[in-house]
């Protein structure tokens, strides 16, 4: 077959189907979906990967439009993975019915539903992944994640708290699940669970597993809350008594934080695989959080991933109950705005970080370590010459985590990291201000700890947050957000760590936490010396930093390193030539693979190995030390 070229296959197009895929999609409204929707999913084929989904929508009219979820909460983006939706069939009283994607939304299908007919049945499967390749694995043969938002199709019209849906699931046989929703039946491998809302439906995603185990993280609580555990192995399921206490004391601290939960039961849904992606993802009554197998078995080693669980619990809190207004929408097809990025996530990346020091989950000393690191990258980070940090929450819109040549120029999601160092500022400000009587979790308790036991969203706008520090400590907290979010061109926003008794300082060896963290994650991080963070795995530039030594001598991510001085490359012959140019003016010759090229590269660099840490300044009060005490 021969292409048309695009204006005539436009009109080709335009001719056959105008009328039909043209009809308008209907807004969302704030009523209830006149009818409901069965889902039938069985996710049993290890072997594919392929879901097969049916599904019974009743309360249908002639215009229906269905609707595959764009826009997914915790995202903050348009990642819906429309792609991997295939072999769609649309039916009504046994014959097929039409279908027609819409061509302005392609996340929207007309159906030709025939006058009179109120019930349609659609089957159709979703493709998970066979490969890191295609995406990230979901499907594995010990653990599986299904989130429902790739497996149903929703009318449009109605917002997503007003549609029913009652959802069974089919998994393996022998399999277990954990999840936010509650099963009312058990018919072999198929659990059927109680109706909800779309809402809380595509909000409850499964974990399920042939190794697992559920601890009680809360045994003497009102409200149940568990670590549902999801493992390749079985031997990855022991948690030692002394990990149980610090994931139990994070839900302590939580509630002395906040003085409310915004769930009625709680699961951690927590994979330890290599076979499935491991993610973090919040929701209202559970979070998907994932690590390495050998996160409990090796936990010396592990310190670095330790904050994941902590944050997306606080999310329960600070981005699902209390969300920014123009972040909420009323179903998953309504684009999001991310404006209040540096609230939703920065303030949870704060708040993950104080608890998992306060919970013990790290120690005081790692969790200064961490704030080390972070606090460096954005001392030598250059793209805050040109953008702000306000800018970036516009990130999960357009540039969704693909890979970057150019990170720290580009300055990816700074929202989190330098949004958490933000907060560090206000918090040693109010301390230090109120002299030591209020601080930001009085904050955190008037503003997230509202409506004890509800998880119906409140949603607040920039002046909300302003409203509510100054009910904490009168001060100009506007022109305090502003000046750090707004602007270009500053330092970054070291003084927090200054009030709060410490100096970011350099040394020749790396901290035990950053070390281990580098060992694990198979990095040698010299960015804050010659300015390149080396992939171990292949001894290639996994990034440059910009305007950096490394980047003057023409060396970009992607290049492999292949020997330093003459020398084959390992982390020690690195580290060795440093040294040795440190206050000479000798260069340190690299010699690297850049694509199907070899070059020389002569790095001009005198400073020695480079190594962040923190340092007590005795002249005042470790502010730090008390955000990090657990409270009692
Ligand atoms: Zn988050």
């Amino acid at each position: 077959m021969k292409l048309l070229p695009a204006a005539l296959a436009a009109f080709a197009v335009g001719v056959t189907v105008a009328s039909f895929a043209t009809a308008p999609i209907r807004a969302p409204e704030d009523r209830p979906y006149p009818g409901e929707i069965h889902l039938t999913v069985d996710a049993s084929d290890l072997e594919h990967r392929v879901v097969r989904v049916h599904e019974s929508i009743t309360g249908v009219g002639a215009d229906t439009v269905l609707l595959f979820p764009k826009w997914l909460p915790g995202n903050h983006g348009p990642t819906g993975p429309l792609d991997r939706l295939a072999g769609l069939t649309v039916a009504a009283n046994g014959s097929k019915l039409e279908w027609t994607r819409d061509t302005v939304d392609v996340y929207a299908f007309h159906v030709a539903v025939p006058a009179g007919v109120k019930s349609i049945e659609l089957d159709f499967q979703y493709l998970s992944p066979t490969s890191a390749r295609v995406g990230r694995l979901e499907i594995g043969h010990n653990v599986l994640i299904l989130d429902w938002n790739t497996v149903i199709l929703y009318p449009a019209g109605y917002y997503s708290r007003q549609i029913p849906v009652q959802a069974s699931l089919t998994l393996p046989a022998g399999w277990k699940l954990g999840s936010a929703l509650e099963p009312v039946a058990n018919t072999g491998a198929q659990t059927t669970f109680k109706p909800v809302t779309l809402n809380n439906l595509i909000d409850s995603p499964v974990y399920a597993g042939r190794y697992t185990a559920q601890l009680d993280l809360d045994p003497a609580g009102t409200v149940p809350v568990h670590m549902d555990l999801f493992a390749d192995r079985p031997e990855s399921l022991y948690v030692k008594p002394e990990q149980l206490a610090a994931h139990r004391a994070l839900v302590q601290q939580a509630y002395k934080l906040f003085g409310s939960h915004h769930y009625s039961h709680y699961d951690f849904l927590y994979s330890l695989t290599e076979e499935v992606a491991q993610k973090g993802l919040e929701h209202h009554q559970s979070t998907e959080v994932g690590a390495n197998p050998d996160l409990f078995t090796d936990w010396d080693k592990t310190a670095w991933a330790r904050d994941l669980l902590p944050h997306e619990y606080t999310h329960s809190w600070n981005g699902k109950f209390r969300r920014p207004a123009d972040l909420w929408t009323p179903n998953f097809n309504v684009p999001m705005q991310d404006t209040l990025l540096w609230v939703y996530e920065g303030q949870t990346q704060y708040w993950g970080n104080v608890l998992a020091g306060r919970s013990g989950l790290r120690t005081k000393q790692q969790a200064l370590d961490q704030l080390a690191l972070t606090a460096a990258f954005y001392e030598v980070q250059a793209g805050r010459q040109w953008r702000p940090l306000q800018d970036t929450t516009n990130d999960p819109i357009y540039q969704m985590r693909r890979p970057s040549s150019w990170r720290d120029w580009e300055r990816a999601e700074d929202y989190y990291n330098e949004g958490m160092l933000v907060w560090l500022d206000a918090d040693t400000l109010i301390r230090q201000r109120s002299k030591g009587k209020h601080s930001l979790d009085d904050f955190a308790h008037a503003f997230f700890g509202i409506n004890d036991g509800s998880y119906v969203t409140v949603t607040y706008t920039f002046d909300d947050i302003v409203a509510a520090l100054n009910a904490v400590e009168p001060y100009d907290w506007a022109t305090f957000l502003h000046e750090r979010t707004d602007s270009v061109g500053k330092p970054a926003p070291l003084d927090g760590l200054r009030r709060g008794g410490y100096h970011l300082v350099y040394a020749e060896t790396p901290t035990d936490y950053a070390k281990t963290s580098d060992e694990q994650r198979k990095h040698n991080n010299q960015i804050f010396s010659i300015g390149m963070d080396i992939d171990q795995k292949d001894g290639s530039l996994a990034s440059v930093l910009w305007d950096g030594p490394a980047f003057k001598a023409n060396l970009v991510e992607g290049d492999v390193i292949l020997a330093v001085n003459g020398n084959a490359y390992n982390p020690e012959a690195l580290s060795d030539a440093i040294k040795a140019a440190k206050g000479t003016s000798a260069k340190i010759e690299l010699i690297v693979k850049s694509g199907e090229r070899y070059k020389v590269a002569d790095i001009d660099y005198h400073n020695g190995l480079r190594y962040p840490r923190l340092e007590r300044d005795a002249a005042s009060a470790a502010l730090l030390d008390d955000i990090l005490a657990p409270r009692r």
